[in-house]
C-alpha cells in the first residue's frame, strides 16, 4: 500500500508539474497571439473602425437532450458547456468577439419564437437557431463543442470535423489537430474529417466552421480525463491557440 501511495504521489506530482509547464507554454503563445492582435490597431484606418474577429462557441445539446453519457451518467451537454465556457473565457482575454450560443442548461430551439408549440420539433429549431445564431452574428469562425462515444471502449481521442462550405474551415481543423497531437495528444492518429448532411450545423454554415469532438465517453480512462478540470482547461487552451493562429492567417505559413 505505501509503495503504491509512494508511485501515486509521484504520479500527481508529475502531472501537476506537467500541468504548469504545460499552462506556461500556452499562455505565452496566447500573449503572443494577443500582441499580433493588438499590434493590427495602428493606422488611422483601424483606430478609426476597430473590430474584433467574431468566435462563436456552441456548446452541444442541453435541456432535454443529454447527448452522449459516460458509464458512471456524465452527461456530454454538461461536459460540452464546462469546456465551452473555459474556451469563450480565453479567446475574451485574448482579444477576441466572442458569443456563445447557450450559457446554461437547455435546448435553443424557441430562441427566436417562431412556434408556439414545439412538441416534435424541438431538435430541428434547435440547430437552426445555432444556425441562424451564428450566421447573425457575422461568425469569423463557429466552434462547436461535442464529445464522442463508440460501442467498443478501446477508442480515445480528439476529432475535428470542418465544415465544407468556406475552405478555411479545413485549416482550422487542421492546426486544432496538430495542436492537439504536439500539446496534448502525442499518440493521436486521427485526421480531420469533411462533415456530411449528418452533421447539420457544420453542413449548411456558409463560415468558417469546425466541430471539435473532444474524447470519447465510452473510453473510461479519457472520461475521467474529461471530468478533470484542468485537463478540460489545457483542452481549450489547445483549441483557443489554434484558432488564434488560425485567424492571423499565419496558419501553414
Ligand atoms: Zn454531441
Amino acid at each position: 500500500m505505501q509503495a503504491q501511495k509512494r508511485y501515486a504521489n509521484r504520479y500527481i506530482a508529475c502531472f501537476v508539474l506537467f500541468c504548469i509547464l504545460f499552462s506556461a507554454l500556452t499562455a505565452f503563445f496566447i500573449w503572443c497571439g494577443a500582441i499580433l492582435l493588438c499590434g493590427r490597431g495602428t493606422s488611422a484606418e483601424d483606430a478609426a473602425a476597430p473590430s474584433r474577429p467574431i468566435i462563436v462557441i456552441d456548446a452541444g445539446h442541453g435541456g432535454e437532450d443529454g447527448g452522449a453519457s459516460g458509464t458512471d451518467g456524465t452527461k456530454e451537454k454538461d461536459l460540452n458547456l464546462l469546456v465551452a465556457q473555459s474556451l469563450a473565457d480565453i479567446l475574451t482575454a485574448a482579444g477576441y468577439d466572442v458569443r456563445m450560443t447557450r450559457t446554461d442548461d437547455r435546448l435553443l430551439y424557441d430562441l427566436y419564437g417562431d412556434l408556439t408549440d414545439y412538441t416534435g420539433h424541438k431538435k430541428t429549431y434547435d440547430l437552426r437557431n445555432r444556425l441562424r445564431f451564428t450566421e447573425e452574428a457575422g461568425a469569423d469562425l463557429l466552434i462547436s463543442i461535442h464529445m464522442n462515444k463508440f460501442p467498443q471502449p478501446q477508442y480515445s481521442g480528439l476529432q475535428v470535423y470542418y465544415s465544407p462550405t468556406a475552405p478555411e474551415s479545413r485549416t482550422v481543423a487542421e492546426v486544432i489537430r496538430s495542436y492537439t497531437k504536439l500539446y496534448l495528444q502525442p499518440e493521436n492518429e486521427r485526421e480531420t474529417k469533411a462533415a456530411t448532411s449528418s452533421i447539420y450545423l457544420l453542413h449548411r454554415i456558409q463560415r468558417p466552421a469546425v466541430m471539435v469532438e473532444c474524447g470519447f465517453l465510452s473510453n473510461e480512462e479519457e472520461l475521467t480525463r474529461l471530468k478533470d478540470e484542468i485537463y478540460r482547461r489545457q483542452l481549450a487552451l489547445v483549441i483557443a491557440c489554434a484558432a488564434a493562429e488560425s485567424l492571423s492567417g499565419t496558419a501553414g505559413k
